[in-house]
């Protein structure tokens, strides 16, 4: 079985599918309010880890996100290895964390977490782990006091403008009316302006971007807004993947049962720097920021970060989607309400706005050449370190949905179970082969 760990998560999902004892409420946790856990989210609630109760392990995984955890779980129950999870944080899912809050509503410590894909694979690995709840995404944005669907489809033009465009066709027709052609796309203003216009791009685009990126559009790698492609049909859900639900039980308790394995024990709230010379091992997965990992020898890689403003409010509900984007108003980028991605009954509703920031937690990768090519020189180093393997979003300094990871961890894998049947394999096999 495994190994019992206190947690700040609280009592909502302290047992496996299995009935094996997961994750319990650490003891000062016991018996407290819900209020008690949230206070806690970013504190360390262990001031002496308990490496020490750890033999050695086959594997040390560094990262309870989902790289880590998808790793771990397979090295335990695919390969049967003994593995140790470490995560600095004292929770596990790494970003994607969800917990109760202070009023009892489910919430997503770090930003809304929608889960959407096409890879049936991915689907099929995690459908281990939860049920689904079938859950469309769909984003409205507040745009001269009204609210706009996006992306920008033909339902937003022919409400923004008071049109009846009829079809495809028709849509595609204005929108090529409205473009300004570039005779060269240089950047995320270029590829916006001769798709949509300069009308549009100034109420959807401009100013979200300046607000998240802190730089004009024009000063964006032209890859940054190229994946938001103007729709010219009436689909106005954000993705448009074959496979659109959120985990049943939400994330934490989803990943309580991916690491419940006898063969992983999981010490949270412990930098992996803690546990080398004390706990042996033979393999690392590392799934934190490369740069840390070698010591930032070539200097700190760009992050934008963000600052979570938690709300709850004494109504039901207090926007009619779950997202409702903030272009021209707030300093905040936009309002998340819960209770329409988990389904969740209550009188009151709890929201987090988001704050872009310079600096703060890593979450995006600033893409621009020169932070590409710093990447490079710390990827060469992680080719070089021998039985170490890196994944993740932050240890492959790249922007990936919850899906992607998944599937690069799949791969990732494969490719430790090849190198330790004797096979040669890069410590970054999967790196750049991202499965959706
Ligand atoms: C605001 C925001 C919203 C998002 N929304 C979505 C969405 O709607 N849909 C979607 O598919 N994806 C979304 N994502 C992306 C999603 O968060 C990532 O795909 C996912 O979390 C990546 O998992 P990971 O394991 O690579 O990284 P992480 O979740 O960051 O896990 C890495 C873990 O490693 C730990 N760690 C780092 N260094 C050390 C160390 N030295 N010692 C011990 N532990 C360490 C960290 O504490 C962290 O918990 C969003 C991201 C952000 C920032």
């Amino acid at each position: 079985m495994g190994e019992v760990l206190p947690s700040p998560v609280g009592p909502r999902a302290t047992t496996s599918p299995g009935g094996g004892a997961v994750v319990l409420p650490s003891p000062a946790a016991a018996g407290e309010g819900p209020s008690t856990r949230i206070t806690r989210v970013g504190a360390v609630p262990w001031s002496v880890p308990r490496v020490g109760q750890v033999r050695g392990v086959d594997v040390l995984v560094v990262g309870a996100g989902f790289a880590g955890a998808v790793i771990a779980e397979r090295l335990a129950s695919q390969a049967g290895k003994r593995v140790l999870v470490c995560d600095r944080r004292p929770h596990v899912a790494g970003n994607a964390h969800d917990h109760l809050d202070e009023a009892g509503i489910l919430v997503h410590q770090y930003g809304p977490h929608i889960f959407h894909t096409s890879a049936a694979r991915v689907v099929a690995y995690l459908s281990q782990f939860t049920e689904w709840r079938p859950y469309e995404h769909r984003v409205l944005a507040q745009v001269d006091g009204r609210l706009l669907p996006v992306p920008i489809s033909r339902a937003t033009v022919n409400q923004l403008y008071g049109l009846e465009l009829p079809d495809e066709a028709a849509c595609a027709a204005w929108f090529a009316s409205v473009a300004e052609p570039v005779a060269q796309v240089r950047n995320s203003e270029d590829i916006v302006v001769s798709k949509v216009g300069r009308a549009l791009y100034e109420k959807f685009v401009r100013n979200y971007t300046r607000k998240q990126w802190g730089l004009d559009p024009s000063e964006l790698d032209a890859s940054v807004l190229a994946r938001i492609a103007p729709r010219t049909n009436d689909d106005v859900r954000y993705f448009t993947d074959s496979f659109q639900a959120m985990p049943r039980d939400g994330y934490t308790a989803m990943f309580e049962r991916i690491l419940a394995h006898p063969n992983i024990t999981v010490r949270l709230g412990v930098d992996y720097r803690e546990l080398i010379g004390v706990v042996p091992f033979q393999t690392m997965v590392y799934t934190g920021p490369i740069d840390e990992f070698f010591g930032m020898q070539f200097g700190k890689l760009p992050y934008r970060s963000l600052e979570f403003r938690h709300e709850t409010l004494p109504v039901d509900r207090v926007q009619p989607v779950a997202v409702v984007n903030f272009p021209n108003d707030h300093d905040y980028t936009r309002r998340t309400e819960f209770k329409h991605l988990t389904g969740q009954a209550h009188a009151r509703t709890s929201v987090v706005y988001e704050f872009p920031r310079a600096t703060g937690d890593p979450y995006y990768p600033v893409p621009r050449p020169e932070n590409a090519a710093l990447y490079r020189k710390y990827r060469e180093l992680a080719q070089q370190t021998p039985d170490t393997f890196f994944a993740g979003r932050l240890a492959t300094y790249q922007y990936y949905d919850m899906h992607q990871v998944v599937g690069q961890a799949l791969t990732v894998f494969g490719e430790i179970a090849m190198a330790r049947a004797g096979r040669p394999a890069s410590p970054l096999a999967g790196r750049d082969r991202v499965l959706g």
